[in-house]
């Protein structure tokens, strides 16, 4: 028997190493087959802080042992590598036993029988999986001091799972302000790069997703600190007068405590211009117009998102949240 018969014969597993960003983080991805959300972690920490028995979804806080969080990326491409050494290792074998057979052959036979056998390329080593580009979103855990990186936005340390929830809002609020300091650069460079017309589309697209990244903030933002005064009905906090209210309830203050009535108009009317974009593809219904009070269209239209919009909600939302982490005691 050949010795890369025997090599295959005692393969048990084939290890594949994973590559690091330039930043020295490595791609992580959520278990759950509902969520699969993609992040990376810092790989020192991984080794340092990180348990083995526990990780955490950043976005679902799903929860998992540490072995169960590699990409499907990393997975395919172990898959594919572990395939290539075994495919290897056969065709070492197959080749050795080829000159063997070939070797063998009496001279002085009348009938000479060769086998010919050509491998190809084969390998019988893996070729370590690539790391994803870098993550613009950066977050060092308060509680447990892990970094990690995602894109969009986290809600939960996936060393910990600890919920900072005040961090992460003023997070994406930061990240709302580049996307909409951001939004000529982008429509300039895509008028280069394709055309007007893709430019406007994917700038009117990226204004919109600021309306909702700051809804879902501000809900998440009031999910997490509404926490300690008992349990809020299911989607509360995206309705500005529900919401309110059980923060009128639970520390005696409603927003009209911290932004001005003209500017509950204005939050009330972004808030539902979220909901039709979510909903109704952002064309105006009845529901839009009773419950926004906005005389500015009729059903059938579809309602625009100005950068100006955004702005005013950015300013909102930050003193409401002011506002509620002064008076749930959390600043
Ligand atoms: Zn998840
Ligand atoms: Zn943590």
């Amino acid at each position: 028997m050949s010795d890369s018969f025997k090599e295959l014969e005692e393969l048990k597993s084939v290890s594949v190493g994973i590559e690091n960003d330039e930043k020295g983080y490595t791609d992580k991805q959520c278990p759950s087959e509902e969520c699969e959300f993609l992040f990376k972690v810092n790989s020192d920490d991984w080794l340092n802080i990180f348990k083995d028995e526990a990780v955490w979804c950043p976005m679902c806080r799903h929860e998992a042992p540490a072995d169960q969080w590699f990409t499907i990326a990393q997975v395919e491409h172990a898959r594919e590598e572990a395939f290539k050494v075994v495919t290897g290792l056969v065709e070492k074998s197959l080749s050795n036993m080829t000159k063997k057979f070939n070797r063998s052959q009496p001279k002085n036979s009348f009938v000479s029988i060769s086998m010919d056998y050509k491998g190809s390329n084969s390998r019988t080593f893996t070729i370590p999986a690539k790391a994803a580009e870098a993550m613009e979103l950066e977050i060092k855990c308060e509680n447990c001091h892990s970094r990690f990186s995602v894109i969009g936005s986290a809600f939960f340390c996936p060393a910990c799972g600890h919920n900072s929830v005040t961090q992460t809002f003023s997070d994406s609020l930061r990240k709302i302000k580049a996307k909409i300091d951001n939004i000529d650069v982008v429509r300039e460079a895509l008028t280069t790069a394709s055309s007007r017309d893709e430019a406007e589309l994917t700038c009117r697209s990226l204004q919109e997703t600021c309306i909702s990244d700051g809804v879902v903030a501000f809900q998440k933002l009031c999910e997490g600190l509404y926490k300690p005064y008992g349990e809020a009905p299911f989607n509360a906090f995206q309705r500005l007068e529900q919401g309110s209210k059980l923060w009128g309830k639970a520390i005696n203050k409603e927003y009209n405590d911290w932004i001005t009535s003209d500017e509950i108009t204005e939050l009330n009317i972004l808030f539902q211009k979220r909901h039709l974009l979510a909903h109704n593809e952002g064309i105006v219904d009845e529901r839009y117009i009773t419950k926004s009070g906005d005389s500015l269209y009729k059903v059938g239209q579809r309602i625009v998102v100005f950068v100006e919009d955004v702005e005013a909600l950015l300013e909102i939302l930050k003193k409401l949240s002011d506002g509620l982490q002064d008076g749930c005691g959390v600043v």
